[in-house]
Formats: structure tokens, C-alpha cells, sequence
């Protein structure tokens, strides 16, 4: 389904929750919706599925206003974190709920009820209560449960948020796959930029009611729109005077700009190491972390604070030694949080 969203505004009483918010949405697509807790993206899903009402905007599914459609009638599917299973229902008839109130036929049902059941991994696990699952299992029920009067938008909020983190890794590729599969247009919400990336084909964030950018999780980590984008999506350093960092002296070399640093842009080595440039700044190494992987170095280069990785076969830095510091690259940001080059 084509989803178009125009200025669409929300208030709880006094508080501005939503924000002047328009998008559109491909058919087909997974967009994840992005950003911390209390910035709207539950209040956006809700108005979508029909469950809040917009103070002003226009929603349209395939070019058509649904605003006053009610929400069984928006061809939705629902997941939600807490959307619970019903206890008394064996899998079968919780899957088979939404046909079984639409009064469709009975062998129809067990039909698309099994074919569902393949689908999302649940043969052999029909007859099943809810208590008689893991947590995984359950929110397969509940994918199961959504998809089973073929809506034509699937929402999930936060699907993933009560399932711990190893299930959680293996139900993500399950569920790209799954939407893949079905090719159904989806949205799902949540607050772990890691999810965002892995999962969507798209990403919106979400910040204090607005939609701060949307675009692939490429576009986003690449060229991020603000200082909020750049430090929610990725990881980096907030210089706050950019013009401090030498080997920045930029024409718009103004003290109010703000400058991001993101550590895979920053190389730090010792006096006999060869950089992949010569390096413009002196700075001495404060903390080295173990990040599994590789390390995570934090030195102070003038009065401040960057981050780097540095790989695990290279000398092993401590705190207190001097390095040379090279950055290849910062996003600059004026006062208003404007990107204005990088
Ligand atoms: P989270 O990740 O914590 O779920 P969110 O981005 O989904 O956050 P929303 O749930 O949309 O955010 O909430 C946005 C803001 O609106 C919050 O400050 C919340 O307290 C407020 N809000 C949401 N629903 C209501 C309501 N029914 N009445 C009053 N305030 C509400």
C-alpha cells in the first residue's frame, strides 16, 4: 500500500506531541521509525492504524483520505510489544482470530491458518497455549496473528522490545525475511538505532515530535541533516568550535559552529606510525577500551574530547601517551542545526 502522510499534527492537552509531519511511503516497503522515548513515533503509528485522531493533517492509503475510515476498516495488521496473545486460545484460534470474527468460512480459515503457521516457523505448535511458548515463539504467533487477514500495512511497535537480545538478533532477519516474502508494506518503531539500520529499508527519525530525516540507513548515517541525526545514528563527538580543530581552519571558520566527529574518521598514532596523511593535530590518548573487536580510544586534542577505534594488531595505547591525530573528515552544523558542509 502507498502511504502519504501531510502536516499532520497531534496535542495531548498542552503538549505539542506530533509535529507538522509528512512523509510517503512506497508500497512494499520497511520503514523504521527511529528515535528516543517520548518523541511521537507510538503517536504516529496510532494515527495511522486509525487508534488517535489527528488534530490536523491528512493520512491517505493509495491516494485515498482515511481520516474518518475506523481502523478495522484500514487494512491494517498490528503488532505491538504488549499486544498479548489471548491466554485461552490455543495458536490456531489466535492466529485464526481476525478471519474467524470476519465469519470466514471454516476450511478458508484453517487453510490460511496453516498457511501461516508455515510461514513463521510454528508447525507442530497449533494446539499450543500461549504459556506453552517462548517469548520468540509467541511474537511469531503474534506476526502470524496480524498478517492473517492479508492487511495490506503492517505495523509493529517496538516488536522486539521484551525479547532478550540473542532471540531478538534472529527474530530481526526473521522478520525482513518474512516481509520480504510477503511484500508487505510495513512500519515498525523503535528506539534501537542498531534495529533501524539492520531491519529498514527506510529510516525516519523521530525527535521531539518531528521528523528530524528519512532516508536509507546509508543516507542517514552518511549525510546526516542535523547534529541530532548525527549523534542518534552512529556513533561521534560533538565539538561545539570547530575552528579549534586545526586541520579544519574552514573559511567559515566561525566560533559558533558546531562540528561532528565520528570516531572511523579519526586515526591516532604513535611518533613511528605511519598515518594515511600527515597529521595536523598533537593530542595524548585518556582512555583505551576494549570493544571486542578492536579498540576504542579517547584523546584530547586542545581542550577536546575525540573518539577513535584503533585496530587490535597495532600497539597497544595507554593513557597519558602522546599521539599524533588525524581527522579526515567532520560534518560542520551552524547554530540553528543546519548542515553546512562537512
Ligand atoms: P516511546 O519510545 O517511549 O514509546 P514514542 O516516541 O513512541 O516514545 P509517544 O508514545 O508517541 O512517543 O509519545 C509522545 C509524547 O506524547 C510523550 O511525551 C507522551 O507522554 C505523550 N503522550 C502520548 N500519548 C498520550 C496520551 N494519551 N495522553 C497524554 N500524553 C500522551
Amino acid at each position: 500500500m502507498h502511504i502519504e502522510v501531510n502536516n499532520l499534527n497531534k496535542h495531548f492537552g498542552q503538549f505539542h506531541a506530533v509535529k507538522d509531519v509528512s512523509f510517503k511511503i512506497e508500497k512494499g516497503h520497511l520503514i523504521g521509525l527511529l528515535g528516543p522515548s517520548g518523541g511521537g513515533k507510538t503517536s504516529i503509528l496510532r494515527m495511522l492504524a486509525g487508534l488517535e485522531n489527528p488534530d490536523t493533517g491528512e493520512i491517505r492509503f493509495h491516494g485515498e483520505v482515511v481520516n474518518h475510515v475506523r481502523p478495522q476498516e484500514r487494512g491494517i495488521g498490528v503488532v505491538f510489544q504488549n499486544y498479548a496473545l489471548f491466554k485461552h486460545m490455543t495458536v490456531f484460534d489466535n492466529i485464526a482470530f481476525g478471519l474467524t470474527i470476519k465469519k470466514t468460512p471454516k476450511a478458508q480459515i484453517r487453510q490460511r491458518v496453516m498457511e501461516l503457521v508455515e510461514l513463521t516457523g510454528l508447525s507442530g505448535f497449533e494446539k499450543r497455549y500461549p504459556h506453552q511458548l517462548s517469548g520468540g515463539q509467541r511474537q511469531r504467533v503474534a506476526f502470524a496473528r496480524a498478517l492473517a487477514p492479508e492487511p495490506q500495512l503492517l505495523l509493529l511497535d517496538e516488536p522486539f522490545a521484551a525479547i532478550d537480545a540473542k532471540i531478538r538478533q534472529e527474530l530481526r532477519t526473521w522478520l525482513r525475511e518474512l516481509i520480504e516474502r510477503v511484500g508487505i508494506t510495513s512500519i515498525f518503531v523503535t528506539h534501537d538505532q542498531e534495529e533501524a539500520i539492520e531491519v529498514a529499508d527506510e529510516i525516519m527519525i523521530i525527535n521531539q515530535g518531528r521528523l528530524e530525516q528519512k532516508g536509507t540507513p546509508w543516507e542517514i548515517y552518511k549525510q546526516p541533516k542535523t547534529p541530532f541525526v548525527a549523534t542518534f545514528v552512529g556513533e561521534s563527538t560533538v565539538v561545539d568550535q570547530a575552528g579549534e580543530l586545526k586541520g579544519f581552519a574552514h573559511s567559515r571558520n566561525d566560533a559558533s559552529l558546531k562540528a561532528l566527529v565520528r570516531p572511523e574518521y579519526v586515526e591516532v598514532g604513535l611518533d613511528h606510525e605511519i598515518l594515511l596523511d600527515s597529521a595536523s593535530e598533537r593530542g595524548r590518548v585518556r582512555h583505551v577500551h576494549f570493544r571486542g573487536s578492536q579498540w576504542m580510544v579517547e584523546v584530547e586534542v586542545g581542550r577536546h574530547r575525540l573518539m577513535t577505534y584503533r585496530s587490535l594488531e597495532k600497539e597497544t595505547l595507554s593513557p597519558g601517551q602522546d599521539v599524533k591525530v588525524l581527522i579526515h573528515r567532520i560534518f560542520l552544523f551552524n547554530d540553528d542545526g543546519g548542515r553546512i558542509a562537512e
